[in-house]
């Protein structure tokens, strides 16, 4: 009986565990490049790890071929100053230059502002180099900040450290920065995180959109608590709103170019999604191997989602019912583990 005890919890965790496929992992999230190689014959390498790239004169894809995500952060230059869109992956060998740094190298003396797309830990690495950080303007924002330090902590992040940022100024969704004879909206997206902020240079017809939507292996991502499926699928169909058939757009993932079909797409899966349509498999994925992912396909387009991100959307009654009856006998069993190896003690104690 007591073998049984201990094997039975055993084989219900293994035969979970073998229910995932076992599909995400790091080397996918490159699509048709491999880790190391630039996606543009035009890129210019610095430090042997960042590859510039000029969509045009004034505007600049930094990328990190060799991250592990394959990151591109973006400088857009106006006649006065200019704007750094992230601030880098983090995994820069020690010595390299700071993203700001690299984009010191095409603003010459122009002030440069920061802004994050958002606070996960491989976009915001070299932020504490710049003079300041700009956010977006909301309440939870607000009320973090302290003495004008806002401090990103490991849950935002993902990663393991806390980052007082000096905030620099507040911008509301839709404000419009002035960069001198160019200027920019910014708008905050919730969706993939709360804090999600997108760029739209209107005058060049270029979009910006962080981890909101990139192009890598189709990857979309809303697996934390701060992602928000019902907000995602708001803010696609905003954005699409906002944007022409001609815009492009420029992802913080992978080769870093896609076009408004890709935006479209993720739209109506979005819709899928909410209003239950959607087919669906179930997965295991490195940024959170514990726990089910379930990943929703069409074509090249994967979208990512886990029970910590909209459990409606996420359980069906049936599969609750079956976690409820897993997680009963694991406690049943566990009990009785306890009781059997509590039961010898409490009656030797009883005798002396
Ligand atoms: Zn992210």
């Amino acid at each position: 009986m007591t073998g049984w005890t201990l094997v039975a919890p055993a084989m219900v965790c293994l035969s979970l565990a073998g229910c995932y496929e076992r599909i995400v992992e790091p080397a996918d999230v490159f699509g048709t490049v491999k880790q190391g190689a630039t996606y543009s014959p035009a890129s210019r390498m610095i430090d042997d790890w960042y590859a510039v790239e000029a969509i045009d004169t004034q505007t600049f894809a930094i990328n990190e071929p060799n991250s592990s995500q394959y990151n591109t952060s973006y400088l857009l230059v106006g006649e006065t100053r200019a704007l750094m869109f992230d601030a880098g992956s983090g995994e820069r060998p020690a010595g390299s230059r700071s993203m700001r740094e690299v984009a010191e190298r095409y603003t010459g003396n122009k002030p440069i502002s920061l802004i994050l797309s958002h606070f996960h830990y491989d976009h915001i690495a070299d932020a504490a180099a710049f003079d300041g950080v700009t956010l977006i303007d909301r309440l939870d924002i607000r009320a973090t900040i302290t003495d004008g330090i806002y401090t990103i902590g490991p849950v935002e992040s993902h990663g393991m450290e806390w980052r007082p940022l000096k905030v620099a100024q507040l911008i509301a969704d839709s404000e419009v920065l002035d960069l001198g004879g160019r200027t920019v909206a910014v708008f905050n997206l919730p969706g993939h995180t709360t804090e999600s902020v997108v760029l739209f240079d209107r005058y060049r017809n270029q979009v910006f959109t962080g981890d909101f939507v990139y192009r890598h292996l189709g990857g979309i991502i809303a697996f934390a608590s701060g992602s928000d499926l019902t907000a995602y699928k708001e803010n696609s169909t905003r954005l699409l709103h906002l944007t022409t058939a001609d815009t492009r757009f420029f992802g913080a993932h992978g080769i870093p170019r896609f076009d408004r079909d890709w935006l479209a797409l993720l739209d109506r899966e979005l819709d899928k999604i909410i209003t239950g349509a959607a087919t669906y498999r179930y997965a295991a994925h490195y940024l959170a191997p514990g726990i089910p992912w379930r990943v929703y396909q069409n074509g090249d387009l994967s979208i990512y989602t886990t029970p910590l991100v909209a459990p409606p959307l996420f359980w069906s009654k049936w599969v609750l019912l079956f976690v409820a009856t897993v997680s009963f006998l694991m406690l049943y069993f566990l009990l009785r583990i306890v009781r059997m190896a509590l039961v010898p003690v409490l009656v030797d104690r009883s005798g002396e």
